[in-house]
């Protein structure tokens, strides 16, 4: 059986080439991103592995379909850039590795935290350089702090017990209750008390019809002063232009994301003697209490391995014809 991994950067071939058991699995890889200009690429074989960026949309499953492709093995949780309908239309199945590390994505989110609240980052030029004066790092405590959740599945529940730690009052908005979380004292409210009472909110919801842009001019306006904003999630949930404003008016204190609603063309990519021509995120780099990473909360060992032999498995579940545990339906 033979995969195409599209988006494959060095440490997705060096863990798949350390946990390839089989023989009869021919992985190649192609730096380039899946979309229809590039599926051209997957003729003669019978899966693709593909990342959060590849754009797999109905005119790239028509040709997949036509190449006789017949799974799509995301290596990542999120479904958002598939079209399941299309998907479902062409006979292709999509599976994806639901939970690699939840500790991983739910960690960073702690570290954008620390980092924008104590400034960690400035303070480690500053001292570097010889500067050793404390003006204008002065932070806060999160302890009795109110942080808001939204979504409180895997990564969201793991954030709620390591803000927990930390002394503070959690309060979160999902569509389903977790009792296991009621019981270590999280508040579950509607969502505009979330937005009204949080003073950090950190957003670990999927991106829907119903999510995208939960983040905007009407929402911002509910909510504190000065409020913290962490989307280690996906960049759709924010609307960009209005958080520029919102920065700009200075109703939002500190900004974290490790997504961008256009990150495709930008992140995982060195382009440090490019020309970037994102004037948006040009802008919000401009801003002292910004902190942007290149959607790297899920990368640790832990989940690289964890990504890597699920994935495994679920081309191998598909190769044997077996059920396959880890559907998108
Ligand atoms: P999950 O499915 O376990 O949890 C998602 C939760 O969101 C569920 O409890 C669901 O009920 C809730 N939800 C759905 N719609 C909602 C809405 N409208 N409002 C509030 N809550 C809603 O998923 P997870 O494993 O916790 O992952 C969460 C998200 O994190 C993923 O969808 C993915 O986009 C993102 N993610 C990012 C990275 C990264 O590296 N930055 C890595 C993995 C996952």
């Amino acid at each position: 059986m033979r995969v195409a991994v599209f988006s494959t950067k060095p440490y997705d071939e060096e863990y798949f080439e350390r946990y390839r058991s089989q023989k009869d699995l021919e992985f190649i890889y192609f730096e380039a991103s899946l979309n229809h200009h590039t599926a051209n690429l997957t003729k003669g074989f019978d899966a693709v592995c593909v990342f959060v960026n590849d754009k797999v949309d109905g005119r790239t499953l028509k040709s997949l379909a036509n190449h006789g492709v017949g799974l799509i093995a995301l290596r990542c949780a999120g479904f958002n850039n598939v079209d399941l309908e299309a998907a479902r239309a062409h006979n292709i199945k999509v599976v994806r590795v639901p939970a690699y590390s939840p500790e991983a994505v739910a960690e960073h989110a702690v570290a954008l935290i620390l980092t924008l609240n104590r400034k960690t980052h400035k303070a480690y030029n500053r001292v570097r350089e010889g500067n050793f004066s404390l003006n204008r790092l002065i932070g806060f405590n999160l302890y009795k702090k109110t942080v808001g959740v939204i979504g409180t599945g895997k990564i969201g529940a793991t954030f709620c017990h390591i803000m927990k730690g930390f002394g503070c009052r959690i309060i979160a908005f999902d569509k389903y209750e977790s009792d296991e979380l009621k019981q270590l004292g999280v508040e579950y409210k509607p969502l505009d008390e979330v937005f009204k009472e949080a003073d950090m909110l950190s957003l670990h919801c999927p991106l829907t019809p119903d999510t995208r842009h939960m983040i905007n001019k009407d929402s911002l306006s509910l909510m504190k002063d000065g409020v913290m904003i962490i989307n280690t999630s996906r960049g759709g949930l924010i609307d960009t232009a209005d958080i520029i404003k919102g920065l700009s008016s200075r109703k939002i204190g500190y900004l974290g994301i490790d997504v961008y609603e256009q990150e495709e063309n930008l992140f995982f990519q060195d382009l440090s003697e490019s020309i970037i021509e994102d004037d948006m995120l040009l802008r919000l780099n401009s801003f002292p209490n910004v902190l942007i990473t290149s959607h790297q909360a899920f990368f640790t060992k832990e989940a690289m391995e964890e990504i890597t032999h699920t994935t495994l498995n679920n081309i191998h579940e598909f190769k044997e014809g077996r059920s396959l545990t880890n559907e998108v339906v």
